[in-house]
This record gives C-alpha cells, structure tokens and sequence, in this order.
C-alpha cells in the first residue's frame, strides 16, 4: 500500500451532496407521497470513485473537484480527507456545492434528480500538472467536452486514461481514442456498442485497448488486448447497491496503479463491490484495504453463471 514507486491515482470529477428520503415507492409524475426519514451521504461518482481508490485500493489518490462556497462542501471535503484523498478544489464563486435528491422506495428501487451546480465550473485549464501521476480516473458526471478534453492531455503526457462512461452517453470518436481503459456496464456498453452481438463482440467494436463489463451479481468481463477475462461475482446479502460501480471503478485503478496483473485487479475489484453491497451508503460503503484482502482470503462462493441468472439481470 501506498509504495512510493507506484504512481499517483488522479481522479477528476463530480462531487455532490446528496440527499436520501426513504418511502414506500417513488412517486410517479404529478404525485406527492409522505416519505421516511432523511439523511444525507457524500456522493458524486467521481468523489465515490476517489474515496475507492484511496480506502479499497490503498493507492495515493488526489482529486480534482468543484464545490460551491456553501456548508453542504463540508461532508464532502471530510469524507474525502479521512480516506486520504489529497485534494485539488476549485471553489466556485456563483454557483452552490452540486446536490442530488435521492427517493429509495423499499425495493430498492430508485429516482434520482442531480443538481449539478459547482461541477459544472470546471474547466479543461484545471487539471491539475501530472508529474507522478499513472492513471487518470475520469466519469462523465461534468461536461463531456470538458472530460474529453482532460483524456487527450493525459494521454499525450502518457498517462493511463480510465473512462468509466457514466452516466451513459454516446461519445464522439476522438474522445474515446484517448481512452486506454473503458470501464461500463450493461446498459451504458448496449449505448456505446449498439445491442447487435454478444458481450464480447460489443465490446470490441468500440476499439478501445481494453474494456471492462460490469454486470452486477454476476461479477464482470474484460477484453484486455484481444483477450477475454471473466471475474464471476461474489454471492453475498445485498442490501445497498449505490456506488457499487464506483467502488469497483476505483479499486480497479488504485490495483493497476499497484501495477497488479488485469486479472487480479477485477478480482479485486469485484470483492470491494460485493462488499460494499453489504453496506449502506456509496462513500460510506466502501471497505477498507484490509477488508478486501480479509474477504478475497475466505470469500464467499462465487454467483453461478447461468442463462437463467443472465436473462433475468438483463430484464431488470
Ligand atoms: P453499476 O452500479 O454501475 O450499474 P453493476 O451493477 O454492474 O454497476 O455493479 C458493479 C459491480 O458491483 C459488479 O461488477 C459486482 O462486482 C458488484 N455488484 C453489484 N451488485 C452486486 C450484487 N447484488 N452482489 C454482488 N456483487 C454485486
């Protein structure tokens, strides 16, 4: 952990504040339901991913982010300092620290409405220099021309460039050109790919070196330089899959920045993001470094891979 050989996780992205009401089911348009209670979580994928890969993975991290001038900056910047994230902030001077407003019905099922304010401030001059940096960790949770433009600097500086392209969007050529590792799931692939063709056909017709399907339960698949890899889940009690992808996505990161082989990165990964299914919370969920090797040292069985299981997660 944290050998100073190893380069810098650099992640650069959304933060937000988000707020959690819990209710029986989410309201459809026009109504008002009484939800439960209230609580708000430090969240935005790209603080999630940070706090990933700096607690799961154990890897020098630094953030670039957006926050207003305003209290809801404060649990942001707290959640990401007690997981060791050093970070670069841009203080926006006219608009409020992003929020999202969360409905979690009892089924788990959720609406989401984002905010995004402050994180729409950030700028291509604004990232940061990248002396020591390996990876750079990028979503698609600011603009996108802003995004695109922050790869292409990162992969002329010869840097590894992580797109976890979420929220789904399709993406213009170039950007994905400075994209040496594509991390997505299912539905944001069938957005990329087109639904023609198998896992494996769709991820290669994006012509990105490599590329990795995360498929919830059932773990996830890579095509790594021509070569598939297959990490089945782990089986465990699900109770909150909230940022289970952003725990994947920066524990991947901080593994190959720890210059593990692929295959024992997305094991890796696939252990943080079962675990932090266990928990409440998406920065609150994610495990410690120790956890994951605790976990990977007796874990669970491992989800079966069967047609059945396939079609249902595809249906849902
Ligand atoms: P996203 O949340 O971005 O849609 P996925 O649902 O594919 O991403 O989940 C990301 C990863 O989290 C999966 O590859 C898997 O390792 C883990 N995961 C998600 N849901 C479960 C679950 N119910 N049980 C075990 N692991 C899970």
């Amino acid at each position: 952990m944290n050998d100073p050989s190893c380069g810098t996780v650099l992640v650069a992205g959304s933060a937000n504040l988000d707020f959690v009401v819990r209710a029986a089911h989410v309201p459809a348009p026009g109504q008002t339901i009484l939800g439960r209670d209230m609580a708000t979580f430090p969240g935005g994928k790209g603080a999630n991913q940070a706090v990933a890969a700096a607690r799961a993975g154990g890897a020098a991290t630094r953030m670039l982010l957006a926050l207003g001038n305003d209290a809801f900056a404060d649990p942001i910047e707290a959640s990401l300092r007690a997981a060791g994230v050093r970070m670069d902030i841009l203080r926006a001077k006219n608009e409020p620290t992003g929020v999202a407003f969360v409905c979690l019905a009892d089924s788990a099922e959720n609406a989401i409405t984002v905010a995004p304010g402050a994180n729409t401030t950030l700028r291509p001059e604004h990232l940061p220099p990248l002396a020591g940096v390996s990876h750079l960790l990028l979503q698609l949770e600011t603009p996108l021309a802003v995004v695109s433009a922050w790869a292409a600097a990162a992969h002329e500086a010869g840097v590894t460039v992580v797109l976890n392209a979420a929220p789904a969007a399709a993406l213009p050529a170039d950007f994905l050109e400075a994209v040496d590792i594509l991390i997505v799931n299912e539905g944001e692939l069938a957005l990329l790919a087109g639904p023609e063709g198998d896992l494996d056909n769709r991820m290669r017709r994006l012509g990105v070196a490599m590329v990795v399907v995360t498929l919830g339960a059932r773990g996830c698949r890579a095509l790594v330089h021509g070569d598939v890899i297959v990490q089945p889940g782990f089986a465990v009690d699900a109770v909150d899959t909230t940022g289970a992808g952003d725990t994947f996505c920066g524990t991947l990161v901080a593994a190959l920045s720890h210059r593990l082989p692929f295959d024992t990165a997305l094991q890796r990964a696939t252990a943080a993001s079962a675990l932090a299914c266990t928990r409440l919370g998406a920065q609150a969920g994610v495990p410690a470094h120790d956890e994951v090797d605790r976990f990977l040292s007796a874990p669970p069985p491992l989800a079966p891979l069967s047609a059945a299981l396939v079609a249902q997660d595809i249906q849902t």
